[in-house]
């Protein structure tokens, strides 16, 4: 079988054989007869979290919506199913998801695993709208938890980084769906982003901001607000010193906004509005490389500053960043774990070793605010120091060895920065 690799191109895996099975039944065999197992989503994570050098299952035939209960508001999916595919299926039917992150193509299994997250002061990542999951475990059998029968421990399993097991269906919380409009501005001056931060992102449900950091502004400020079918509302024509854009913009400015769900105001369903990027435009591979790290919001100010410093050094390799707020949330992995928060990431050339050498200056600069990596990007800080950042791995790990005892899902990843002996 020839190489396959990330959706970013900068990850080759390993695995000696490939699954794809179309039933749970398949499933559970290829975990029993499995020495050393993983599940992969749809690849859109950046380093080696997914892979293994045994056996990878990938899910997507498994891609059903199962069930949705308009009385309990929530939908049963298969761990296949990708948001786009499951928005689809909600919106027809009158019911939505609180948030998305930028690119309706992941998988909700993936994502939730790896703590996504979208934008909003008041929103949380997405796995905060998981409610039950079904697993086959390293016995291979299954096995259904939810927050109702297992407390606690529950919101260990959510972002579990496909450690306990294959995820093979996922219940979320659903709402009623709503109708959003995207208002974009342009230059923000970053003095006015650094002292009015709170009430900036605090303007619509979600903001974006997009920055390449070489200039003391931010490029463009992405507003999605929920609006109502006779929405009025009529943005000022500046904002805290920002213009507001009279076309439609790619957030890495010179691009064509073609990809991108549309701007300018016009209101559209949340599932059109909230991911940056269309469900219809289908980028085959990405190019790039990505890392993305997680702070207390209230250091938002602070940790912009000292990274406007470094806006040279950055440039070479930085196609552009994004700054975004989450919500706290009670998932031991989630990088906005007890934590109002706001996340710093960057899309970089697809060069990952020149990545990799600067990635140390900014975890420096970052440093005093306790950055949490995203699980599913590329970070250079070592295990040990995630012990810090991520208070619960302790009890993780616990969970993990419960539920599998003999490390079938385990990979050189999850031995690092869960496992590493520097956490011991
Ligand atoms: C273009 C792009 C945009 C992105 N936008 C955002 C964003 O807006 N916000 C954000 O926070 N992140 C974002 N990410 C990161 C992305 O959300 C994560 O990397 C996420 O894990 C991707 O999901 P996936 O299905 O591709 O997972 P994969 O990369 O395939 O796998 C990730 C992890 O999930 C596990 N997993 C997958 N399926 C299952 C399953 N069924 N059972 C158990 N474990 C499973 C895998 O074992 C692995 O550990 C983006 C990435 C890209 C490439």
């Amino acid at each position: 079988m020839t190489k396959q690799t990330n959706w970013g191109g900068n990850y080759t895996y390993r695995a000696a054989r490939w699954h794809h099975p179309h039933t749970v039944e398949e499933v559970q065999d290829v975990v029993r007869r499995s020495a050393q197992v993983r599940v992969l989503g749809t690849r859109h994570s950046f380093n080696g979290i997914a892979d293994t050098p045994e056996d990878l299952i990938s899910l997507k035939h498994l891609n059903r919506v199962l069930a949705l209960d308009e009385g309990q508001q929530t939908v049963t999916v298969e761990g296949g199913v990708r948001y786009g595919e499951l928005c689809r299926y909600l919106d027809e039917r009158g019911w939505a998801l609180h948030n998305l992150a930028s690119l309706p193509h992941l998988s909700v299994a993936g994502a939730c695993a790896t703590g996504t997250h979208g934008s909003g002061n008041r929103s949380p990542g997405l796995a905060a709208a998981v409610t039950a999951m079904s697993l086959v475990t390293a016995g291979g059998h299954v096995t259904t938890v939810s927050r109702e029968q297992e407390g606690a421990s529950f919101e260990g399993m959510v972002v579990g980084l496909g450690a306990l097991g294959v995820v093979t269906s996922l219940t979320l919380k659903v709402e009623p769906s709503y109708l959003m409009r995207q208002d974009v501005y342009e230059h923000l001056p970053l003095t006015q982003l650094i002292q009015r931060f709170d009430q900036i992102t605090g303007s619509a449900e979600s903001v974006s901001l997009f920055t390449d950091w070489r200039e003391p502004h931010v490029q463009q400020v992405w507003l999605k607000r929920r609006v109502s079918p006779q929405d009025t509302f009529k943005p000022d024509a500046e904002w805290f010193g920002a213009t507001l854009a009279q076309r439609h913009l790619h957030p890495i400015h010179h691009l064509s906004a073609a990809p991108c769900n549309q701007q300018l105001g016009i209101p559209g369903p949340w599932f059109d509005r909230l991911p940056h990027f269309r469900a219809a435009h289908t980028p085959s591979s990405g190019q790039e490389v990505q890392s993305e790290y997680v702070l207390p919001r209230t250091h938002a100010p602070a940790a912009l500053y000292a990274l406007s410093a470094l806006g040279k050094r950055l440039a070479p390799v930085l196609l552009i960043s994004e700054v975004r707020t989450i919500s706290a949330d009670e998932l031991w992995l989630s990088p906005c774990y007890h934590q109002d928060s706001v996340s710093v990431h960057f899309t970089w050339h697809p060069d990952e070793r020149a990545v990799r050498a600067l990635l140390p200056e900014i975890e420096r600069e970052l440093a005093p605010f306790g950055p949490r990596p995203h699980w599913g990007k590329v970070f250079t800080l070592p295990p040990a120091r995630l012990e810090h950042l991520y208070p619960r791995l302790p009890d993780f790990r616990r969970l993990v060895t419960t539920w599998d005892p003999g490390g079938k899902f385990r990979n050189d990843f999850l031995n690092a920065y869960v496992f590493g002996n520097s956490c011991k």
